[in-house]
């Protein structure tokens, strides 16, 4: 049912104009999407719900938006350069490439469909001790002792693991002998470690504070997975708060409850998220979590929470030789201003892509409805309606008497507020059906009597209901129920 419903969700992405696969005439590119007409209109909205919790309600954070090229030095200062890698192997017979992490993933969840709970338990542990060690002729073994074959090929013929760097490289000027190697960056938190100064002295910051941006990443991922799960060009949304030493703890748990909080604020349901707490946090970190969202394919990441503790802004000072330290004020229990000092970084860092792909997955519904020979099903999206692509749908019943000109008229008031939709084709239900499926909250229609006494036909997304009622009226619920305040306070 579950496959079944992530097909679903897939396919109506596209023939919706939410998704489409990049250069598709061309036969697209591997994990590498576009977003339709509505689509960056539901991306729009759900980045907007980030800005506004993360920038506009707390006076202690301000956002920028840096470049994506950086200087070469950023990701040696990093770590990027000699350990943004993942474990790939190939099949020789195949010639295809697979991380192999995931293979052994793969099998474990083959076992555990099987009823061999132990074996997978065992495989689980085995998996999580060589990935912690970086253990790559470990991971070669496991896949040879459990019998793991190509998906394609069938045989089990593989090359050795190896590391690969999963960033993307160009060059910048415009000679070949003058080119520099650069990167496309892999995340966005280093604009913003990079600008940590920047934006402390120009907008005058007190520790605590924190930096936010979106924007786009890039990673070379080895495979793609489950559609825009896992891209090769993504969007992330990030915040880095600064700290000082010695309260990062505290801060972090912070953190952690109020991102889940942003979450579950959505209405999909809290048993859909959970914690899942890092044995061993990476390099740079001194703990992390990641929020995990209950896709159709089962729990996986959708944002990470991590306590970066010094490590990036003590790189960059060490290979940029500029001084990366806050003067802070403020006087300790002693009596002692607290002076100099690298402050610390709770990060959180969510993807955008797969935030629409939660929303997508939690709001598509299929429902009976009517009777009889009517029994039908429809297709809705039941998106909170601050983020619906569309607030209202315009639609005169008839395409004459002068509907479409009184609805068009109605229209060019409710744009200036909100985002509408204008339709004077097909029948009425038909119509209703298709803002059904693009999560229209209100369908408004106009007839004869409108044009009387300025009144319209109200139709509820959720229930399905009609209502006659004033122009007036409509303006009242549209105010009332299209609202940040629903999701912000
Ligand atoms: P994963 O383990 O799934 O590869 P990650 O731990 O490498 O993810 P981070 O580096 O913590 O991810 O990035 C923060 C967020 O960016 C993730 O929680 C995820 O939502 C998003 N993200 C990371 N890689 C991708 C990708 N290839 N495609 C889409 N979103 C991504």
């Amino acid at each position: 049912m579950s496959d079944d419903l992530f097909k679903k969700v897939v396919s109506h992405a596209k023939e919706y104009g939410f998704v489409f696969p990049s250069s598709e005439i061309y036969d697209g590119l591997g994990a590498v999407y576009d977003y339709g007409q509505n689509g960056v209109e539901l991306k729009n909205n759900l980045r907007q719900y980030w800005w506004k919790s993360m920038v506009q309600m707390h006076e202690n954070i301000v956002g920028i938006d840096a470049a994506i090229f950086m200087h070469p030095k950023t990701w040696k200062a990093s770590g990027h350069i000699d350990g943004f890698s993942d474990p790939m192997i190939d099949n020789k017979d195949s010639k295809k490439r697979y991380r192999a992490d995931n293979l052994l993933e793969d099998k474990i969840a083959r076992y555990q469909k099987d009823g061999k709970t132990n074996k997978a338990e065992e495989l689980q542990v085995a998996l999580d001790n060589a990935t912690i060690d970086n253990d790559l002729a470990k991971l070669k073994s496991l896949i040879v002792e459990h019998e793991i074959a190509c998906p394609i090929s069938g045989t089990r013929n593989w090359t050795d693991v190896r590391q690969f760097n999963l960033m993307f490289s160009t060059e910048m000027g415009a000679m070949a002998e003058e080119a520099d190697k650069i990167y496309l960056r892999p995340e966005t938190a280093q604009g913003i470690f990079v600008n940590f100064l920047n934006v402390q002295k120009t907008g005058r910051m007190k520790v605590p504070f924190g930096i936010a941006q979106t924007g786009k990443a890039f990673r070379n991922e080895i495979i793609a997975r489950q559609f825009i799960m896992r891209m090769r060009e993504f969007e992330q949304m990030e915040m880095q708060f600064f700290v000082r030493p010695g309260t990062q703890k505290q801060w972090y748990e912070y953190w952690k409850e109020a991102r889940m909080k942003w979450h579950h604020k959505l209405g999909f349901g809290s048993e859909n998220y959970r914690f899942h707490d890092h044995v061993k946090p990476a390099h740079y970190a001194d703990a992390a979590v990641d929020i995990e969202f209950n896709f159709p394919f089962g729990f996986k990441e959708m944002e990470g929470i991590h306590s970066r503790t010094d490590f990036d802004l003590k790189n960059h000072q060490e290979h940029s030789g500029k001084k990366l330290q806050y003067f802070d004020a403020e006087l300790d229990e002693n009596g002692k201003a607290y002076g100099n000092y690298i402050p610390y970084v709770i990060e959180t860092s969510i993807g955008l892509d797969r935030l629409f792909l939660s929303t997508l997955c939690a709001s598509y519904k299929e429902e009976e409805v009517g009777e009889g020979d009517k029994k039908d099903t429809r297709v809705v999206l039941s998106l909170p309606p601050i983020l619906s692509p569309y607030k209202v749908a315009v639609l005169p019943l008839m395409k004459k008497d002068g509907l479409p000109e009184i609805a068009r008229e109605m229209m060019q008031t409710l744009k200036l507020d909100y985002n509408c939709f204008y339709e004077e084709k097909d029948a009425i239900g038909k119509r209703y059906r298709r803002q059904d499926a693009l999560g229209t909250p209100y369908c408004i229609t106009i007839d004869h009597q409108t044009l009387e006494d300025k009144t319209i036909t109200i139709r509820y997304r959720d229930t399905m209901e009609q209502e006659r009622i004033s122009f007036e009226r409509l303006r009242e619920i549209l105010a009332s129920e299209i609202s940040w305040s629903k999701l912000l306070s």
